[in-house]
């Protein structure tokens, strides 16, 4: 066998995948639910599309792709940032890098919620909106800032593996990596063996990106053929609030300040993002897409390794600009809806609860909403509010999960630039990173 060349690049794989899904779920979505209870045949077909197809072969299509993405999380991290830190020839760089990751991730958090609740204050989105609600939500303690830095350091770094605590594993393979560049021969020798298992474990997120389409076909159609369409109506305005400003913050705020920080054309950047955005909105989890934001950060847009393998799997963890926006426009509308008026000091608590509370919530799906529990709970607002987005809530979680990996690559990129590990000739070749697209098998055969 030779390679297998398909006709399609992989991006137009997975928009192909996405739309057959959408499809297929409005298909099944109308076939589903016609019958009257008298129709027996119907209902039995029903009944058998929904169970063999909706619960049975996309359910778990679609769960075995978000698993195979997820067991690469940990192991990708681990070792491609032990290979990061080692190659670098300078580990005090560290302390730099980071802080300037971390300081752009929070800067961009707080922006994304300020320009939020400013066009959710000009639109008014939950003025008009007359509901009541009995669901209640309950509300998680914000933790302080003393916890999250306390509960950076693992006490046990394969208790932080088997849970995936991003930021355990990240702390330990940065001490991990320091000690190995410190440790002379025989540092070599295992900075060595990292080096062909991050070789293997990349050429792994390559064969998973190939099955990409089929899964996300399984997600999508599972999701479009049982989403309740009937709860947009009245708060389709709250949506396109939260959708614009996603939009707008993910091209206008990150082009201006790609141009501005690292003087790097925007159109370009955007333009390679394409595949880590797609996996984002069919996966709703920055988390599950660090594989390919980390290929897409490296292959495509140039970042070296010693940079992204800090900076992208630390921005998954911490940096949630779509998520801001949705907190923000969220707290407006909650806070129309129900008739409170928000002082200036409300706010500022909003901006500041919202960007503490992202640091150390993994990107999962839904997380969001958890978040915005203990944003609303900080400014007096009924939490039970959460009630009247959730219905529409994942179709938001999977748009702010594409701007949210799209944050964490451009501060990825700036400081790349910035520390003059961005190679150019990447960076401005259009189909740099493209060979992933082709899987060549023929060896297994020899
Ligand atoms: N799903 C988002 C993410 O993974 C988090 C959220 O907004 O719920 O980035």
């Amino acid at each position: 066998m030779t390679t297998t060349k398909k006709p399609f690049g992989l991006t137009a794989r997975i928009v192909i995948g996405m739309v057959l899904g959408i499809l297929s779920g409005l298909v099944l979505q109308s076939l589903m639910g016609k019958s009257g209870d008298f129709v027996l045949n119907l209902a039995l077909f029903e009944l058998s599309l929904k169970s063999f197809l909706v619960d049975g072969v996309f359910e778990v299509g679609g769960q075995i792709f978000i698993a195979s993405l997820k067991m690469l999380v940990v192991p990708l991290v681990f070792v491609s940032l032990i290979c990061g830190t080692c190659s670098l020839q300078d580990t005090t760089k560290l302390g730099r890098i980071g802080g300037k990751a971390v300081s752009l991730y929070l800067l961009t958090t707080a922006i994304a919620i300020s320009i939020a609740m400013f066009i959710a204050l000009v639109v008014s989105p939950g003025e008009g909106v007359n509901m009541t609600t009995s669901t209640s939500f309950e509300a998680k303690e914000a933790p302080s800032l003393a916890q999250v830095f306390i509960q950076m350091f693992p006490t046990n770094p394969f208790a932080a593996f088997a849970q995936g605590n991003m930021l355990q594993v990240i702390i330990f393979a940065l001490l991990f990596g320091i000690a190995i560049a410190l440790s002379g021969e025989s540092g070599n020798r295992i900075a060595k063996m990292f080096e062909d298992l991050n070789v293997v474990i990349m050429r792994l997120v390559t064969i998973l990106m190939n099955l990409a389409p089929y899964g996300v076909f399984c997600l999508l159609a599972k999701l479009f053929a049982t989403m309740d369409f009937s709860v947009f109506g009245n708060i389709i305005k709250y949506f396109f609030v939260v959708f614009f400003v996603l939009i707008l913050h993910g091209t206008v705020t990150y082009s201006v300040l790609l141009k501005a920080l690292a003087g790097l054309n925007p159109l370009t950047f955007l333009k390679k993002m394409r595949d880590a955005m797609l996996f984002a909105f069919s996966t709703s989890s920055s988390n599950a897409t660090i594989p390919v934001t980390m290929e897409t950060a490296t292959k495509k847009i140039g970042a070296n390794n010693a940079i992204s393998s800090f900076t992208v799997p630390l921005g998954a963890t911490i940096n949630m600009d779509g998520t801001a926006i949705m907190q923000g426009v969220a707290t407006v509308f909650i806070a129309q809806v129900f008739n409170v008026d928000l002082t200036v000091t409300d706010f500022l608590t909003v901006i500041l609860t919202a960007t503490l509370a992202s640091v150390g919530t993994a990107g999962v799906p839904g997380v969001g909403l958890i978040m915005l529990a203990m944003v609303l709970d900080q400014v007096g607002l009924p939490v039970e509010g959460i009630a009247l987005i959730i219905g529409v809530d994942r179709l938001l979680d999977m748009t702010r999960t594409a701007v949210n990996v799209t944050g964490d690559c451009m501060v990825t990129t700036i400081v790349a630039k910035s520390e003059g590990q961005l190679d150019q000739d990447i960076f401005n070749n259009e189909k740099a990173g493209q060979k992933i697209e082709e899987i060549d098998f023929h060896h297994l055969k020899d």
